[in-house]
């Protein structure tokens, strides 16, 4: 199935699954004497519930979903239907309490049903869990905490709404609709169970040992794996995986990195990585011989899915990486289509990888424009930002299908891409990846 017709046939499958439910559940017999309105908050609060238990099939890391779009693609796809979810969930008790306000008393958690309690439960859950990841930067709560309570949330306002569901009852009169209405939960939760207890089971027997941090300019290091005992997993050039460290895959810390190697090169993989925090911070002390996980490959941000006559690759930082496996990989395929490299960083002398560029750019047809925001005195290169001026002086004029690669911190990303968008480059040429998920 090529990629186009892959991404249409789960947008179709996604829009089933979440409005199938309402549609079974509105299936004679329902509950009689129902006005328009009942009815109405009744069907929102279905679809919104099952946006929300679809959510759990979204993250799962299913690789034929997250296939055709990206992985980004599909989690900001999550954040904006989560907060669909929650203003659908919501508008089902306002509705109802609009019109029938004796029902407001059903607010006061001491003075409901069990029904309304896991229902009011449901929705607490599900409004800390979007306002927890909305804030997460304002608020200071770490990566790990965040996705932690994230998961814990998430599966407290799932089994809740589908406590609140089964215990009001009305719509689960028959045997057949309650069984289903087990299937949908079941299916929700076994998305969770996968990711956190099979995905890691599978990882535990394909490990990998560290076998060497190299550090490299800038408060760069560059992390190499070695398969044990297996052959190693293949990947496209400018996708990534998820990482553990340490002696099991059943921990909830992972991080993802895009691979740096060739992915024509089998058996050892590269990560180049820039200390950020927690984790990268301690990755110089990691011997060599520790234990390592890998949950990949992902991404849709390769080389091999963007098929042109030449390439333009703009990188910002550790934004490096990627593009480095792309050009890694067109060396070892002695692959001579023309690349432009317009590389940004904040010093010379920091600017990760700059050697092993210039002897990539001995093997290949590549041009390099180095940036450098805070020159040395005698630098003669361009020196500052990004922007659409600097473009103008380096893009390709000659009339060729070229596709846009752009990779670096968010500011550097959009003023790139407006720049590309401003000369006419067709949107669907330009091809980003973000290195901040949440
Ligand atoms: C698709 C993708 C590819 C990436 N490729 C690279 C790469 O090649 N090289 C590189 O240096 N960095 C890369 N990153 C960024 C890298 O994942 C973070 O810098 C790293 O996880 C930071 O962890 P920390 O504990 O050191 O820092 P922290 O201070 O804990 O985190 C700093 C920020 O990194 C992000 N982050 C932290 N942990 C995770 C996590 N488990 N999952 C997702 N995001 C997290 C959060 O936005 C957080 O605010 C990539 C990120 C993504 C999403």
């Amino acid at each position: 199935m090529n990629r186009f017709i892959a991404g249409i046939f789960w947008i179709l499958l996604y829009l089933v699954a979440v409005l199938a439910p309402m549609f079974i559940m509105m299936i004679r017999p329902t509950p009689p004497g129902r006005s328009f309105w009942v009815e109405f908050s009744i069907a929102l609060g279905f679809v919104g519930l099952t946006q929300m238990g679809v959510q759990f099939l979204l993250i799962a890391r299913y690789r034929k979903v997250t296939a055709p779009y990206g992985i980004d693609v599909i989690l900001q796809y999550h954040r904006l239907i989560a907060m669909m979810a929650l203003f659908l969930i919501l508008a089902h008790p306002a509705i109802l309490m609009i019109h029938n306000p004796a029902l407001l008393g059903l607010l006061n958690p001491l003075g409901g049903t069990w029904a309304s309690r896991s229902g009011l439960g449901a929705i607490a859950a599900l409004a800390l869990l979007v306002a927890t990841s909305v804030f997460r930067q304002q608020i200071k709560l770490d990566y790990e905490r965040w996705r932690l309570t994230h998961t814990l949330l998430g599966f407290a306002a799932l089994v809740l709404a589908h406590a609140h569901v089964s215990l009001a009852g009305s719509y689960l009169n028959t045997v057949w609709k309650q069984a289903m209405w087990k299937v949908f939960g079941a299916a929700m939760l076994s998305s969770l169970v996968y990711l956190r207890l099979i995905r890691p089971a599978l990882q535990k027997r394909e490990r990998y040992r560290v076998a060497e941090v190299r550090p490299e300019r800038g408060e760069n290091y560059t992390l190499v794996l070695e398969p044990v005992s297996h052959r190693g997993l293949r990947f496209a050039p400018g996708q990534f995986a998820w990482l553990k460290l340490g002696q099991t895959p059943y921990t909830i810390e992972e991080h993802p990195f895009s691979f740096s190697s060739s992915s024509e090169a089998a058996g050892r993989l590269e990560f180049g990585i820039k200390v950020l925090g927690d984790f990268t911070r301690e990755l110089r002390h990691v011997p060599a011989g520790t234990d390592a996980y890998l949950d990949g490959p992902y991404g849709a941000f390769s080389l091999d899915l963007a098929p042109a006559a030449g390439y333009v690759l703009i990188a910002g930082g550790i934004g490096i990486t990627p593009l480095l496996s792309f050009l890694k990989t067109m060396a070892d395929r002695q692959d001579v289509r023309p690349v432009l490299l317009i590389y940004g960083d904040r010093s010379w002398d920091g600017m990760a990888y700059r050697e092993e560029l210039d002897e990539l750019a001995g093997r290949l047809n590549l041009t390099i424009v180095h940036v450098v925001e805070k020159p040395p005195q005698d630098w003669r290169g361009e020196s500052g930002f990004v922007t659409a001026d600097l473009l103008a002086r380096h893009l390709p004029r000659e009339k060729i299908k070229r596709e846009y690669f752009v990779c670096g911190p968010p500011v550097m990303m959009e003023a790139v891409r407006a720049a590309l968008l401003e000369r006419g480059v067709p949107r669907e040429s330009i091809h980003s990846e973000r290195f901040n998920l949440v």
